[in-house]
């Protein structure tokens, strides 16, 4: 169980999910740990998918993935981001992770003969999962949010392992409801009936709220605050305005100014007036809305399609926001297009050439045949155009494969991934992914989490990091394959990057003298950019944008 002085900060969802539990749980991280405490931040989802990564980005947004390879869903990003910390394996964990170690135990004799119950086995295994992620972070405060809404049969073993830790430590524990309060357009006035039935839903698992934070279009104004507070027994002061923002990187200055801080420190007993240091994150929230700066224009070349702009910015979050962190360190307005690669395949002149009102070009991560070819024809108009070009993984490989065909003239040059047997496969399956795929073993088993790679002198990779050697977080099961690294060499490729041995090709790139910025990482660089210390790859990339903006 749980030692004592540890707190314990449960972000549930009442009424409905996805209005941003997410932010306001690494909101709350920020403002704690921006008074010296020592933070870490544990998602909870529902799910008996042992992790995200064998589930769909278009359905269920992006797959996240943790420094040490574990794949997870996208929140795990914003806490890494907000917290401006890696977090390990242990603070992601889903209904199927927590069975997978309690039948591993049973199966191993571990319970020692005792019957082994849902209830309490498996919220004592929660609860032992937060406790060993509260040890690795030597954690003052542990934040564990708890994926989807109260009223959700799958989340009950969740929150009553909430239940129990704060039945041991009443004092300890705080239980923060975020909830949505409606304004529906019919009666045009702000309706709390809802967030009241999801209070006594968590009354009804033994758990009372201690703050609420009422997510809406507009402010509460004190009459729904009061409400809220008699109907759902909290102190009125506890009902906390969380309404949309500019930025999602305002909520935590929003929360600051509602004096949220103090208030969770006083009810958790972390006595102590505390220096707040929120003064960078304030300036990089600020420039992060400054809408005086000029814009500079990415165009983001996938395959998207059936989905619709909302879903898409999910599936691509990291790269998103790895472009908005670069954007502000250059005091730019960044502006993004989805561009379908379908347009793009042959033939269609008109489409590729409307590639040239755009600052520059990224090709992200991505699996598959689909809108493949357009992607490589919007690789090689930009080499052609000179436009900034940035590919992340996929947009590495394909961007060596246009090479390949266009420069080297090697015309059916391909990847494995899908011409199983290409002449010339340029892209090529990794050795010890051969078995994998062989044996269907696909959940877990890509190339995944942090590798070294060694950067070339002279180079622009180098020139971005200014170091020789670098760790990135990986995720394929594809690379350049090794037999024509020295052709492609030859014709004026550059591996920038490469694994310490020198087998893998971490990083291509073109020479200055060549192409502006044609350049892609086998890795995504996208995991590891953060608000205050944004990715010298991507604002590299961004400032060639700028450049050519200029030009224009
Ligand atoms: N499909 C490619 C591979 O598996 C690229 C993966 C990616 O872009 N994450 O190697």
């Amino acid at each position: 169980m749980a030692k004592e002085g540890h707190k314990y900060i449960f972000v549930v969802g009442g009424v409905m999910s996805g209005v941003g539990k997410g932010i306001v749980s690494s909101s709350l991280g920020c403002i704690l740990k921006s008074r010296g405490l020592r933070v870490t931040a544990i998602k909870i989802d529902p799910y008996i998918n042992v992790d995200a990564g064998t589930m769909n980005p278009t359905e269920h947004g992006e797959v996240f993935v943790l420094r040490d390879g574990y794949e997870t869903d996208q929140d795990m990003g914003n806490y890494e981001r907000f917290l401006d910390e890696d977090l390990p394996e242990i603070n992601y964990m889903t209904t199927g992770r927590v069975y997978q170690e309690i039948i591993r135990r049973e199966r191993n004799l571990e319970y020692r003969g005792k019957n082994v119950e849902v209830v309490p086995d498996v919220p004592l295994e929660v609860i032992r999962r937060i406790e060993v992620a509260t040890e690795a972070a030597k954690a003052d405060v542990t934040l564990i949010e708890i994926g989807g809404t109260i009223g959700e049969y799958q989340n009950i073993i969740f929150l009553e392992a909430a239940r129990m830790l704060k039945q041991q430590h009443p004092q300890d524990v705080v239980v923060v409801m975020v909830s949505y309060v409606p304004i529906p357009i019919n009666i045009g006035e702000m309706k709390t009936k809802p967030t009241q039935y999801a209070a006594r839903s968590l009354n009804g698992v033994g758990l009372q709220a201690d703050f609420i934070l009422a997510r809406a279009e507009v402010a509460l104004d004190e009459k729904r605050k009061g409400k809220i507070a008699i109907f759902c027994n909290i102190e009125p002061s506890h009902v906390i305005s969380a309404p949309d923002t500019k930025s999602i990187y305002d909520v935590p200055l929003n929360f600051e100014k509602d004096k949220l801080g103090d208030m969770l420190l006083d009810t958790l007993s972390l006595k102590g007036k505390r220096r707040t240091s929120l003064a960078r994150w304030s300036k990089f929230a600020k420039a992060a809305t400054d809408k005086s700066v000029p814009e500079v224009s990415i165009a983001i070349v996938g395959k998207y399609f059936d989905s619709g702009n909302f879903v898409l910015s999910d599936a691509y979050l990291s790269v998103i926001e790895a472009i908005k962190f670069s954007a502000a360190k250059l005091n730019r307005q960044p502006k993004i297009t989805w561009v379908n690669s379908k347009d793009l395949e042959k033939g269609s002149a008109k489409a590729l050439l409307g590639l040239k009102k755009f600052h520059g070009v990224i090709v992200p991560g991505g699996f598959g045949e689909s809108g493949i070819e357009g992607k490589i024809e919007a690789i090689r108009f930009a080499r052609e155009n000179k436009i900034p070009y940035f590919g992340l993984c996929y947009g590495m490989q394909l961007m060596v494969i246009e090479y390949a065909r266009n420069v080297l003239k090697l015309k059916n040059a391909h990847t494995t991934e899908i011409q199983k047997n290409s002449e010339d496969p340029v892209v090529d399956v990794m050795l010890e992914q051969k078995k994998h795929l062989a044996d269907n073993k696909y959940g877990g088993t890509m190339r995944l989490g942090v590798y070294p790679a060694y950067l070339k002198k002279g180079t622009m990779a180098r020139a971005a990091y200014k170091k020789e050697l670098v760790e990135e977080r990986h995720r394929h099961r594809y690379e350049i394959n090794p037999k024509y690294v020295k052709q492609l060499e030859a014709a004026g490729l550059i591996f920038s990057g490469t694994s310490p041995d020198g087998v893998l090709m971490e990083i291509a790139e073109l020479s200055r003298e060549e192409h502006p910025f044609m350049l892609g990482t086998q890795f995504h660089p996208e995991f590891q950019a953060r608000p205050l210390s944004p990715h010298p790859l991507f604002t590299e990339f961004l400032r060639a944008a700028i450049s050519r903006k200029r030009k224009k």
